[in-house]
């Protein structure tokens, strides 16, 4: 088994406590909670915030990435048409300039 440093763990753990985590990282995280007290610390504090937001702890059984890819790619292909956009019009106007 990979051992995962303390910080991909706490990178991890939001998304652990929404359920939006494989069962593989599931797996991994309780292994890594159940030995290191610093992560269940952590674990246990931000539980508790998002308990008190009234959400549900889901051990989620599915793979729930891709609601959160697809945001991900959204801004991404925004970001790509923005920067098309700008580099078009840079591009016509130094041509304009430059004639
Ligand atoms: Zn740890």
């Amino acid at each position: 088994m990979v051992e995962i440093g303390c910080k991909i763990i706490q990178d991890l753990l939001p998304l652990f406590i929404h359920g939006l985590t494989c069962d593989e990282s599931i797996k991994t995280i309780n292994e890594h909670l159940n030995k290191c007290d610093k992560c269940s610390q952590v674990y246990e504090a931000l539980s508790e915030d998002i308990n008190m937001e009234g959400n549900l702890i889901s051990m989620g059984t599915n793979c729930s990435y891709s609601k959160l890819q697809k945001k991900i790619i959204n801004i991404i292909y925004g970001m790509v048409g923005v920067t098309l956009i700008i580099g078009i019009l840079m591009g016509v106007s130094t041509v304009i300039l430059f004639k």
